[in-house]
């Protein structure tokens, strides 16, 4: 079994844009220098959100790009029996409780002056047997997860089913790291303020330290200096490709302005990973 496991795990939720390209090419070629397995994994959980078609276009445009990855690809979707029964072995540990605030309850009971994300403050932690049942008349609740003391200061309990009966992002991710035995996820930056979280899933869930390490790149910021982002349709390989870019050209650009090469010279990305070390991968990691 090799040591390493990595993996890439987009939503299918409209193209990749640049940004989602290059953190795609790092954990590839962190995977690759390790000589490990890297695994794709469609995280087609959020239904509403996600668009006909967006999980071939994804798998195309990282075939274009030379990122290969190994075994089948797996979609969430197939794999709701089994959050179903983790889910259940939370619940069996008293770890979940059901929860019917609404995202404006949320923001009014909640204290800590954290700006964008509000610490929920556990008000329907302790309901009763009879509470539950009144609200549950009007309400289908979430469930949330029991944190310990230090996430209580930071996020709070948090969201493992959502009301609306998906189960969430921050959960499924965390069974099928585990479940995939991945050993190391290298994703963006954005996605940093969810390590602790997960990071604590997984050592609920596998009853010891958690075996993933977490890695983050930096995001790909466009011309006017802001992040890229799906819904504002930031550029993808198409239009890269449309504008007159090439595949090589664009590795180019993302290499050196990670600073992992000092060569415009258009290459691969098989060629990218034979001029590189992992030393000078892990320069530009969190
Ligand atoms: N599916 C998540 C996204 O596309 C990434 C999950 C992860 O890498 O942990 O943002």
């Amino acid at each position: 079994m090799p040591l390493s496991v990595g993996r890439y795990a987009p939503s299918p939720t409209g193209d990749l844009h640049l940004g989602n390209l290059r953190t795609a090419l790092l954990a590839w070629l962190y995977s690759r220098l390790l000589m490990g397995r890297f695994l794709l994994r469609m995280e087609d959980l959020d239904t509403p959100r996600v668009v006909d078609g967006s999980a071939d276009k994804i798998l195309n445009d990282l075939e274009t790009l030379g990122i290969d990855w190994d075994g089948d690809v797996t979609f969430q979707s197939n794999r709701l029996k089994i959050y179903q029964e983790m889910l259940n072995e939370l619940y069996e540990q008293g770890l979940t409780y059901p929860c019917y605030c609404s995202r404006k309850d949320i923001q009014q009971a909640a204290s800590a002056p954290h700006g964008q994300t509000a610490v929920y403050p556990g008000t329907c932690a302790q309901l009763t047997k009879s509470q539950r049942a009144v609200k549950q008349r009007d309400k289908n609740p979430a469930v949330r997860l029991r944190v310990n003391e230090l996430l209580k200061s930071d996020c709070g309990d948090f969201v493992i089913k959502r009301a609306d009966g998906l189960y969430a992002y921050q959960f499924a991710v965390v069974v099928d790291d585990l479940a995939q035995g991945v050993t190391d996820v290298v994703r963006g930056m954005d996605l940093e303020s969810s390590t602790a979280r997960q990071q604590y899933l997984a050592e609920t869930l596998n009853a010891q330290s958690s075996p993933i390490r977490y890695f983050h790149a930096p995001l790909l910021v466009d011309e006017a200096g802001q992040r890229m982002s799906k819904r504002d349709g930031s550029q993808s390989l198409s239009q890269w490709c449309e504008e007159g870019g090439s595949v090589e050209s664009l590795i180019s650009y993302f290499a050196n302005d990670l600073g992992l090469i000092d060569d415009p010279a258009p290459l691969s990305a098989q060629s990218l990973l034979s001029e590189i070390t992992l030393a000078d991968l892990t320069t530009c990691l969190d």
